[in-house]
């Protein structure tokens, strides 16, 4: 890595998977960048496991999707199961060869790739990566911006020709450009437990990810190298003692693999989830990315992958920009591809996912359980499902957005 420099073509806030993606993509074509990261190394909690077909179609293009497929497990087929009745309706992503290189889901904790693309971006000499500072200030004029990175010994200021926000969902950077982040959050919590234990001796047949339709309680079950993740919907009134109690943990295992089985766990996370959306993904020469733009419930694995996919939008419109081959009215372009796709796919999809996973505590209940079978046995419905699913078709409504 080179030296400090206190003037940059681009600084990205925040080092997660969207800003790395961002980094290694600029990076890779000769652009100057800083990566500054609040945090001490590449945050290694419990969060998105999915990767879909174009999102692995980008990594390769970035020259590490064989490393992390090797990391991971490939996930061509998923289910869709009602517990009430007993049935599973199966979707393979392998009906969409002909579409994509990569017709699997590949289940691979976030954390490596951000790991891994940090890592390689510390090696070289056209990018600064800076754990330990903090973005704290921003101020933009007609021919830069000018950033405060705050760090343990003090304060720096770097001078950029952009900036990318992708830090986070409570993204300084869209504080500062005072743009507003609609939309609701979910009234119920999300708890995620992690085990070793192998549920797919408990319940033969399971896939490698799970949605359960149950009218007392959906969960999600996902499968990691390692591990079994569960994700259930909790409230308060759960459990007698906190959310993350043996109590509540022994309830959702009784009901999982049978009473009195006392299923161990690796991980205990709860949390809020939201749907939301920032009203501008530009404004002047700063951009926003991946949660720092968007929120949206776990359910179809859309989280991370769509803000792989702003990151690479983005990054493809401003090497232009900074190349002199673009006007920077072009990045204008991003902010209304990949704000009417957050819009029309990814929150409708994943607000549609979450109706037919809770369908069993409703009346409607039989009426989604025909929905999903229509999906599932009708070959036209079903591979528009596919496409939609994999996030295939947002790709090609945000490329057909002028
Ligand atoms: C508990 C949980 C579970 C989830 N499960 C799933 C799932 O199953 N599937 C799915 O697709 N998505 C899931 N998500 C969402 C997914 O994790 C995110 O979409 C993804 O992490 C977005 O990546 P990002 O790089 O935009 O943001 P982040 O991963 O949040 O990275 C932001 C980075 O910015 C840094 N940062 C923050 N503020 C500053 C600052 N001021 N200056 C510098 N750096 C800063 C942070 O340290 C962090 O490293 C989950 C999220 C959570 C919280």
């Amino acid at each position: 890595m080179s030296g400090p420099k206190d003037r940059v073509q681009v600084v990205i806030a925040g080092a997660g998977p969207v800003g790395c993606v961002a980094a290694t993509y600029l990076a890779q074509r000769g652009i100057d960048v800083l990566v500054a990261d609040a945090g001490s190394d590449s945050a290694q909690d419990l969060r998105a496991s999915t990767f879909h077909p174009p999102t692995l179609e980008m990594l390769d293009s970035l020259g590490v999707a064989d490393t992390l497929i090797a990391m991971g497990l490939k996930a061509p087929v998923y289910h869709w199961r009602d517990r009430r009745s007993g049935t599973v309706f199966a979707f393979d992503f392998a009906e969409l060869e002909g579409d994509t290189r990569f017709p699997f889901r590949v289940q691979c904790e976030q954390y490596h790739l951000a790991k891994m693309l940090s890592t390689r971006l510390a090696e070289l000499d056209s990018v600064q990566l800076l754990f330990d500072h903090r973005v704290v200030y921003l101020e933009q004029d007609d021919s830069g911006v000018n950033v405060t990175l705050e760090h343990m010994t003090g304060l720096r200021h770097v001078r950029a020709d952009y900036v990318i926000g992708a830090d986070g969902a409570n993204s300084i950077v869209r504080k500062w450009l005072g743009i507003e982040f609609d939309g609701f959050t979910y009234p119920e919590k999300f708890l995620c437990l992690s085990t070793e234990r192998p549920i797919e001796q408990d319940i033969p047949g399971l896939a490698h990810v799970n949605y359960v339709s149950d009218p007392d309680e959906w969960l999600v079950l996902l499968r990691v190298p390692t591990l079994w993740r569960v994700l259930v919907p909790a409230n308060d009134g759960d459990v007698n003692g906190d959310l993350l109690s043996d109590e509540k943990k022994d309830k959702v295992f009784d009901g999982l693999v049978g009473p009195g089985q006392n299923v161990q766990t690796r991980h205990r996370t709860i949390y809020r989830v939201h749907q939301r959306v920032a009203k501008q993904f530009r404004s002047g020469r700063v951009m926003l990315v991946g949660d720092a733009a968007h929120l949206n419930n776990p359910l179809g694995g859309f989280g991370m992958n769509s803000g792989v996919h702003d990151a690479f939008n983005l990054c493809e419109k401003l090497v232009e920009v900074l190349g002199g081959r673009a006007d920077d009215s072009v990045l204008d372009l991003y902010d209304r591809q990949r704000r009417t796709v957050t819009h029309d796919f990814t929150q409708q999809q994943t607000i549609e996912n979450m109706a037919l996973m809770r369908a069993g505590q409703s009346d409607a209940h039989q009426k989604r359980l025909e929905t999903m079978r229509t999906l599932a046995e009708d070959p036209d419905k079903r591979r528009a499902y596919l496409l939609r699913q994999s996030m295939l078709t947002s790709l090609r409504d945000a490329a057909a957005i002028g």
